[in-house]
């Protein structure tokens, strides 16, 4: 049956995100609707913001770290009841592209969609939603196989955190590349993906995980979540200054670590990870470029260069994850006290309060705004 309800949307390029009346249509065959209970704020919704919508058609509903509690299934739908509580992804695999058919879902080519259901009430128009989400919202109609059910004891408003910024860190140790225990790792940029990566290094037991930002209260939150290290970018070149903290057992052999991750969406620290670490070691990118971005590699010095230190390079799409088997191991972790979610809720939010979460996140020191319905 069709809700009356609100949603934060951009209704025009340029304009500020508002908060108007939908109707969210009953769910068609395979979907699911979800009466949401917490949204994170994500940087990426800015992004779409500022992007004037990405290609997205006007109007917008906003938000893609979404939980809530199942309000109705669509016909077809037998693993999920009115009721369960669940974190919505903004990927669940197709089940049919080439990836997919050779059992390799990590790496489906696209992502199931559910039809546009949420209207905007003055005009009648139907809205696009981000990333197939639109959890900005009080209600929202997703694909069934994107709805992940979480155990009862799962407080929503920690659980939202997983959707996107957490399994984006977190996965990019565990799927991206699998950080061993031991392993020297170097996370540059701290925000809320930064962070992640670092608790997914201290959950796999990395023996030195060095943090690098510009921002000092960042730095001290990184030390809160498990970098034994911390290198301020602002005083010097942070790539000395990780090689210098790695402790090598090797009489004359240049350090380094085995894993260095971006997590910014700079070109220049995609260089710099480049060339912080050690032989055979693996650079990861993260952070979302722009279509223009490049980098330039040095290939041949001895040390650092491409070629002689044999680097690889790993990208990490949202870290790889297949949310119908990481988001529930993610919600354990929190549950048994080794993935800390509480601390990154920096503030808690109401569906009017997302430009002034805009512009926090622009300005302050903000892990994540959630909005609490
Ligand atoms: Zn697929
Ligand atoms: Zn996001």
């Amino acid at each position: 049956m069709a809700v009356e309800g609100r949603a934060c949307m951009l209704t025009e390029p340029g304009a500020p995100a508002v908060v108007e009346d939908v109707t969210v249509g009953s769910p068609g065959p395979g979907e699911v609707m979800v009466r949401l209970a917490a949204s994170g704020v994500c940087h990426t919704d800015l992004t779409v913001k500022v992007l004037n919508g990405n290609g997205m058609k006007f109007p917008i509903v906003l938000g893609h770290e979404g939980a809530g509690y199942i309000e109705e299934v669509g016909e077809g739908v037998t693993h999920l009841q009115k009721g369960d509580p669940v974190v919505i992804a903004y990927r669940a695999p197709c089940d049919q592209c080439p990836a997919c058919r050779r059992g390799d879902p990590r790496h489906c080519y696209m992502a199931l969609r559910p039809q546009p259901r949420i209207t905007r009430k003055s005009t009648g128009e139907t809205c696009s939603q981000v990333l197939r989400c639109g959890t900005f919202a009080t209600h929202t109609v997703v694909h069934s196989k994107a709805a992940i059910k979480m155990p009862k004891e799962m407080p929503l408003d920690k659980a939202c955190l997983i959707a996107c910024g957490v399994v984006t860190g977190v996965g990019a140790t565990m799927n991206t590349v699998k950080v061993w225990p031991g392993a020297s790792v170097a996370v540059v940029g701290c925000g809320g993906v930064g962070l992640s990566v670092i608790q997914g290094a201290r959950i796999a037991h990395a023996k030195q995980i060095i943090a690098v930002d510009v921002n000092p209260v960042k730095l001290e939150w990184a030390r809160k979540y498990g970098a034994t290290d911390v290198v301020d970018a602002r005083n010097g070149d942070p790539v000395d200054a990780v090689r210098n903290l790695v402790k090598d057992p090797w009489p004359g052999y240049e350090g380094g670590v085995d894993f260095a991750f971006e997590a910014t969406g700079r070109m220049q620290c995609i260089e710099q990870c480049v060339r912080m670490v050690n032989y055979n070691g693996t650079a990861v990118t993260i952070g979302f470029p722009a279509s223009t971005d490049e980098v330039t590699l040095n290939v041949g010095n001895i040390d650092t260069g491409v070629y002689w230190n044999k680097v690889n390079l790993a990208v990490s799409h949202c870290g790889d994850a297949l949310p119908s088997h990481d988001f529930p191991l993610l919600a354990q972790l929190y549950l048994q006290g080794r993935l800390d979610l509480d601390g990154m809720v920096t503030r808690t939010i109401g569906l009017d309060d997302v430009e002034a979460a805009f512009h926090e996140m622009e300005t302050g020191n903000v892990i994540r705004s959630v909005i609490t319905f």
